[in-house]
């Protein structure tokens, strides 16, 4: 049974050959002494059959795969449970179960779509205990949170409150469709404040956006935003504020960095305690990621690319 492709692919990359392979070409590289691959991709899904005519699953094997070809170590697996993250859910249960025989590379998180709470998860309890069971079963964040709903919803605020006490950071995704928030995210300030224990880590294009400053409404919307970055973004105001917030640099991310090369350069730096690698794979057929040119394109000193590769996500995971 260990003969499969996945335990060898296991096995290599445990293996030094991998890395000494793949050394020269991998410009996100951070290795050990033993020279193994410690990039941590902090944004990564799984999908079940049937999730569309072209696509078919991504199974624990596809991501292994591809991991192994692009020199990620471990990845952080996200569910998708409301119907505004994905209009095919990928659950928990699923995510939990899937990467079950591959723990020591995919990290799986837990999903709770917060409108749950309204209904049958009513009690505060029930919610500790819910998360707490994911928790015992491997989880090891909340996310991707994407419902749609205000980002300081009441429901969201009692997920984040059992967030808290069972300490799973929250991975969030904002945008004017899920997670929504107003221009300079006021919304989102309230709930750091509230929840100052609790990691949160901001995705989405809204979020993205929000490096710049003097955005409208409109400009948290799904879109990707061009040019200079204006001075005075959220972001850096309330990382400045409020020490548990971080950036996942997956999908808007990357564009974000390299929208305003100087500002990115800079950013990047500045705020290398706080920003996470990481790619959003959740489909087969993609095929580029900006992600993997960002340590190219920047020149980054050493420990920001070990801290922005692996050791945030280490430090807020868990991870040895
Ligand atoms: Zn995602």
């Amino acid at each position: 049974m260990d003969q499969s492709p996945l335990a060898m692919a296991r096995r290599t990359f445990v293996g030094h050959s991998f890395a000494t392979a793949f050394a020269m070409a991998n410009p996100l590289r951070a290795t050990d002494d033993r020279g193994r691959s410690e990039t941590i991709d902090i944004h990564v899904h799984l999908a079940q059959q049937w999730y569309g005519e072209s696509h078919g699953a991504l199974t624990a094997t596809h991501l292994l795969r591809w991991m192994d070809a692009n020199h990620i170590a471990q990845a952080a697996v996200l569910p998708l449970v409301s119907p505004e993250a994905f209009w095919y859910p990928v659950t928990t249960e699923f995510v939990l179960r899937e990467t079950e025989p591959f723990r020591d590379r995919l990290i799986p998180f837990c999903a709770i779509d917060p409108r749950a709470l309204g209904t049958h998860l009513t009690d505060r309890q029930q919610v500790v205990d819910m998360l707490r069971r994911y928790r015992d079963a491997g989880a090891r964040g909340l996310g991707e949170h994407k419902p749609q709903l205000a980002i300081d919803d009441p429901l969201s605020l009692r997920l984040y409150e059992a967030s808290s006490e069972v300490k799973l950071p929250v991975l969030f995704h904002l945008d004017n469709k899920a997670n929504m928030d107003r221009p300079g995210l006021p919304g989102l300030a309230k709930v750091l404040a509230a929840f100052p224990e609790l990691a949160f880590i901001g995705h989405g294009k809204g979020w993205w956006a929000s490096i710049a400053g003097g955005l409208t409404q409109e400009d948290l919307h799904v879109s990707y935003p061009e040019g200079p970055v204006q001075p005075g973004g959220a972001i850096d105001k309330l990382m400045d504020q409020f020490p548990n917030l971080y950036g996942d640099l997956s999908s808007s991310g990357a564009h974000a960095m390299l929208r305003d090369r100087e500002f990115g350069q800079k950013f990047l730096v500045r705020r290398a305690d706080r920003l996470l690698f990481g790619t959003d794979y959740y489909d087969l057929t993609q095929r580029e990621f900006q992600q993997f040119s960002l340590f190219d394109t920047f020149s980054l000193p050493p420990d920001v690319k070990q801290k922005i590769s692996r050791e945030n996500s280490q430090r807020l995971l868990g991870l040895d």
